[in-house]
Formats: structure tokens, C-alpha cells, sequence
């Protein structure tokens, strides 16, 4: 069993915060703070240069993608870290329309997050080539699946209701359709079993800042199946997933497997600090993970719906069809979400009118969800959102 008293150890938690927002950006795990200044001052300080051959500065991108393979059923070698997600977005979807030259639709759905979806629209732009993006609602993506669809675009876990799409059953219609899949781990890595292997996905992608606590702008990931993994062209040739960088050769080589898509020069200190969040895996068990987050989640829903009735459920009550989040409505939710970030209960709000809570129980346990559900039933009863300071909006919701 893993022993969650141990895990939320491994956090530092502010005074006086209940922190209910993990979903948009883990907290600080202490062995990140002390393995940055270390990186710092001993491999930067001191190797200088050198650090890329003595301190492993250069297999960082392989070694960490390897860590969280092992978290989203991924084999050694499948996965490597670079740039942010929306890059990460672009690469998996050229490299899959360009494995299925004879097809001309992108399909993906109105949950996904619109920066996969501009992505998207940027590339088939440049591609020319006739591609269309067709975007349908997300209970009707499976319908939609069908001859015409050359790449299924997905995010797994919808960033504002929590719901789950049946990533193994969707790759599988798409496959017997001849169509390629891509799918965004961005709620899901972190937040519940993912078995990409199992699956049979041809890409997949995520980001790092979520609820696997690597810090703000920590890189992102991308995955490919070994079956296309020398044969998927990456569009953005930089020099690193080159097949011998240091040759300086004028033409581009890609280089092997997963290698290639690597793009330019890695954030060393970002990975350093990704590294040490990782090590809060050592030893959980995914599935405890979920079935803790499950717990969570129908907690908090009960207790909510008991004491504020004016918030109408956004997520699905059925554990198995969603993240690891729950959102909750109303015309005000902004103002409601202020309120609330005013009295030390962190979450976020999500246009046009979601107020979201991502539950990790790695750091986050039934007291927490107690006291915050306390809170918000008190600023709801009193209408404590109600002033004008609340509906001030911030450049980051
Ligand atoms: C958080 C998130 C992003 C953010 O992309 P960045 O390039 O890291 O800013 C993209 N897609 C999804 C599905 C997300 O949830």
C-alpha cells in the first residue's frame, strides 16, 4: 500500500493554504529546492561546460523520459523531454499526419485545450495539402471516427470537467479505421493509470508542471510507439535530434528512435528540478493513487452538494469516466473562486463559468477536503464573492 502520510511529507505546503489546484501546478517537493541549488552550484559552478559529458547533462532528456514512462506504461526508450507541451503537441501531430499521407482529417473534440487545438490550426496551415481540423463535441468523437480521419487528437481527461475519454476502446476504433492517434496526458500523467503500451497509442504527449510537481515551465514529454519510431519524420529537425550532433553535418539525419525528437538544447535546471519531484513516485502505486483520488473526488462532490446547492456539478459522478478533478458551476464562479483563493483554498477557474479543483492524494488528504468545502460553504451561505474586488479579473485565472 502506498503510504500517503510519507508522500505529502515530501511537500512544502505554505501556512494556512489548502491547496486544491495541483492540476495547473504541483507544489514544491523540498528535494526539488535542494537538488537545484545543488545542480547549480556544483555541476553549473563548478563543471561549467563539462557538465554535459561528466554530469550527464545531455541524457538528462532520455534518463527522465524513461521515469515517466514507467508512470504512463511506457517502454524504456519511448519517451524523451523537451520544450512545452503545445511544441511537444505539434511534432506528435506532424509526425502522424505525415505517416498517413492519403488521409485529410484531424479529428479532435471541444473539450480538448485550445492550445493543442491553435497547434493544430497552425500546422495544417502550413502543410497545405487540403487537411482540415474538424472538431465535434466529445461524446460524439467515436461516432465520428471513420475512413476520412487520418490522426484522432485527443486530450484524455477534459480540462474543465474532469471527464475521461476511453483512450484503449477510441485508439482502437480509430486504428481499425486507418487512422493514427495522438493523445495529451496533460491531466491524466500523475493522475491515474495510464497504460499507452496496452492502448496501442501511436503518440502520446504531456506536460510536467501538473500533477507530476516538476515546477512552472518544467519540459514536456513526448511518446512513440517503437513501431514508428524510425520511421516518424520529426518536423522540427533541430540539432539535437540529429543522429550525430556534434558531427556538424549541413544535412539533417534523424537520429534514432525517440532521439529524434529531441529539438535543441535542454533546460538542464528545469530537468534537475523535474528529477527530484520524480522521486515522489518512488514506491506508489498508481492504482492506490486512483483509488484515493476516487475517494477524494466523490468526497468532495457529497459535501459540496450538501452544503451549497447553488453550485451546479460539472463532472460526471461515476469515478471511472473521470481525472483526478472536480469543477463545479455558476454565473459568478469567478468571483467565487477569488473569494475563496482570499481565504487560503486554492483551485482555479475555468471559462466561462467553472470553478475547478484538482484532488492529488499524494499531498492532499480528507481534513483538506473538509476545511475547503467548510470555507466555500460559508462564502456561498454568506455571499462573501459578492464585491466588486472579486470580479477583477487577473491575466491568469
Ligand atoms: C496545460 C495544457 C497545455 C499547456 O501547454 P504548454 O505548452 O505547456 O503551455 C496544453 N494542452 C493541454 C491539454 C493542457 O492541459
Amino acid at each position: 500500500m502506498t503510504d500517503f502520510a510519507s508522500t505529502r511529507a515530501l511537500f512544502h505546503t505554505p501556512e494556512g493554504v489548502i491547496y486544491l489546484d495541483g492540476n495547473s501546478l504541483g507544489p514544491l517537493p523540498l528535494a526539488a529546492k535542494a537538488r537545484v541549488a545543488d545542480m547549480i552550484e556544483k555541476e553549473w559552478g563548478e563543471h561549467l561546460i563539462r557538465g554535459w559529458n561528466v554530469a550527464g547533462w545531455m541524457h538528462q532528456p532520455r534518463r527522465i523520459g524513461d521515469r515517466i514512462g514507467r508512470l504512463i506504461g511506457a517502454a524504456e526508450g519511448t519517451v524523451v523531454m523537451g520544450d512545452t507541451l503545445s511544441i511537444k503537441v505539434y511534432q506528435a501531430l506532424a509526425s502522424a499526419l505525415d505517416l498517413n499521407p492519403a488521409r485529410r482529417v484531424v479529428l479532435s473534440d471541444s473539450g480538448n485545450f485550445p492550445s493543442d487545438l491553435y497547434m493544430a490550426q497552425g500546422l495544417l496551415q502550413s502543410f497545405g495539402r487540403g487537411l482540415e481540423l474538424k472538431v465535434v463535441e466529445p461524446e460524439a468523437v467515436e461516432a465520428a471516427i471513420d475512413d476520412s480521419v487520418a490522426v484522432l487528437m485527443l486530450t484524455e481527461v477534459d480540462y474543465r470537467t474532469g471527464r475521461l475519454h476511453d483512450m484503449k476502446a477510441l485508439t482502437k476504433k480509430a486504428h481499425a479505421h486507418g487512422a493514427l492517434t495522438v493523445w495529451d496526458l496533460a491531466h491524466s500523467a500523475g493522475a491515474l493509470p495510464v497504460d499507452l503500451a496496452g492502448a496501442d497509442a501511436d503518440f502520446a504527449v504531456g506536460c510536467t508542471y501538473k500533477y507530476l510537481n516538476g515546477g512552472p515551465g518544467a519540459p514536456a514529454f513526448i511518446y512513440v510507439a517503437p513501431r514508428h519510431a524510425e520511421t516518424a519524420r520529426p518536423a522540427l529537425s533541430g540539432w539535437m535530434g540529429h543522429a550525430a550532433p556534434f558531427a556538424f553535418d549541413l544535412d539533417y539525419r534523424a537520429g534514432q528512435g525517440i532521439e529524434r525528437m529531441r529539438v535543441g538544447t535542454p533546460p538542464v535546471i528545469a530537468l534537475a528540478a523535474l528529477d527530484a519531484a520524480l522521486d515522489a513516485w518512488d514506491g506508489v502505486s498508481m492504482d492506490d493513487v486512483r483509488a484515493a483520488s476516487t475517494a477524494l473526488c466523490d468526497l468532495f462532490i457529497a459535501e459540496v452538494e450538501a452544503r451549497c446547492p447553488e453550485l451546479v456539478l460539472a463532472t460526471t459522478r461515476d469515478g471511472f469516466a473521470r481525472g483526478s478533478q472536480v469543477s463545479f458551476r455558476h454565473p459568478e464562479g469567478y468571483a467565487i473562486m477569488q473569494a475563496l483563493i482570499a481565504r487560503g483554498v486554492i483551485g482555479d477557474f475555468r471559462a466561462p463559468d467553472n470553478i475547478r479543483f484538482g484532488l492529488t492524494p499524494l499531498y492532499i488528504g480528507e481534513a483538506e477536503v473538509r476545511g475547503a468545502v467548510e470555507i466555500l460553504g460559508d462564502i456561498m451561505a454568506n455571499r462573501l464573492w459578492d464585491r466588486p474586488e472579486y470580479r477583477r479579473r487577473a491575466a491568469v485565472t
